[in-house]
């Protein structure tokens, strides 16, 4: 949501609640607090030209002033069972979050520590004044019993929303995060660096899984003919293939036009098969790019997981096959190199 759009319907419901106060204080006789409510409502009116004019560090700073003085004020003159001090709770949260705004975009920052400590001690004044000293103006009791309800029911409702949307927020932003950090921009897969924790995991339990090593072959070529932007494409288009020929696997881009797929079964029954099937597909595509028909293979190296075995290991055995695959005419998948079974 927009801040000033945000800022202007604060502000709207604030001077609202200040008009339907000043009715209340005008039928309870309280006087003072019916003329206090004239410069609170010019405070607010004029808090709309602040925030039009973009001065919202100024609106905050003038907000908390005057909410403050205005709770201290009323709670002196009606005491604390009408609960307005309640009021000062919902502002603590605001403040800290204005202050991470602030910083967050590099503006001026409110001094959190500086504002929480003024309210906490008008807060204990006010109410340390009214319960000990009296209340300037006498209300019936059922009055205070209905606006300690209604403030009290107003500041837990703000104080559950407001935490329910700043845990909603940081989750989300975690995860937008989490996301950031784990995958390749490219083409979407996980990267490299967390495809390691995931191989580390793997490797640790004893099921039975194997790792390929996928290349595309004459990559280069294809940025030189057709140019980077095509290159991207097809790599874009190759992880495409990919996610869809292994929907079960754990996928990454472990370089520039490698891929490292993490697969459960076993190696020679269900290695193979995937990886033929991922090879045959992507031979038999044609990827369109600004009206050039691309053609391209892969080549693959797979090695199944051994017990005791490290993870460096698992892969320079899948990269040895790979390269067995590269140096016997690629477009081949390679698990054991003494039985290569050319597929094309
Ligand atoms: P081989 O069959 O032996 O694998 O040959 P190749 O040309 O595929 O391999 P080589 O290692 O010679 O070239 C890989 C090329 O991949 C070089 C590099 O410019 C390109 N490349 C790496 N990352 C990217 C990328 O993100 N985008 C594009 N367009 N090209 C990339
Ligand atoms: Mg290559
Ligand atoms: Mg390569």
């Amino acid at each position: 949501m927009d801040i000033k759009k945000l800022a202007f319907s604060i502000n709207t419901v604030i001077l609202l609640m200040v008009f339907g106060l000043a009715g209340f204080f005008y039928l309870a006789h309280a006087t003072f607090l019916v003329w206090f409510s004239i410069p609170t409502a010019l405070v607010y009116i004029v808090s709309y030209v602040l925030i039009k004019k973009d001065l919202l560090h100024v609106y905050v700073r003038l907000v908390y002033f005057w909410l403050t003085l205005y709770m201290s004020i009323t709670t002196i003159c009606l005491g604390y069972r009408f609960g307005f001090h309640l009021y000062c709770l919902s502002m603590i949260p605001i403040i800290f979050y204005t202050e991470y705004m602030a910083e967050k975009f590099g503006r001026k920052s409110i001094k959190h520590r500086f504002v929480c400590a003024a309210i906490v001690t008008c807060y204990l004044l006010s109410t340390g004044y009214s319960s000990y000293v009296g209340t300037i103006y006498h209300t019936d009791d059922k009055i205070a019993g209905i606006f300690w309800v209604f403030n009290s029911c107003t500041v837990l409702f703000f104080l559950i929303f407001y935490s329910s949307v700043m845990l909603r927020l940081v989750a989300d932003s975690e995860k937008k995060l989490t996301d950031i950090a784990h995958t390749d921009r490219l083409t979407g897969l996980y990267n490299r660096h967390f495809m390691a924790t995931k191989l580390e995991a793997a490797n640790s339990n004893e099921d039975e899984k194997f790792l390929a090593m996928v290349d595309i072959d004459f990559f280069k070529k294809i940025n030189d003919t057709y140019g980077h932007n095509a290159g991207d494409f097809i790599l874009t288009n190759v992880a495409s293939t990919i996610k869809e020929i292994c929907p079960d696997s754990e996928i990454s881009r472990w370089g520039g036009e490698e891929f490292l797929i993490l697969t459960e079964g076993n190696a020679e029954k269900d290695g193979i098969r995937l990886l033929e099937r991922l090879r045959s597909t992507i031979e038999n595509k044609e990827f369109i790019f600004e009206d050039n028909r691309i053609k391209v293979t892969i080549t693959a190296g797979i090695a199944a997981s051994h017990q005791n075995a490290s993870v460096d290991k698992w892969i320079d055995e899948a990269d040895e096959n790979l390269y067995y695959g590269k140096n016997n005419g690629r477009n081949l998948v390679i698990l054991n190199r003494d039985n290569v079974k050319k597929s094309n």
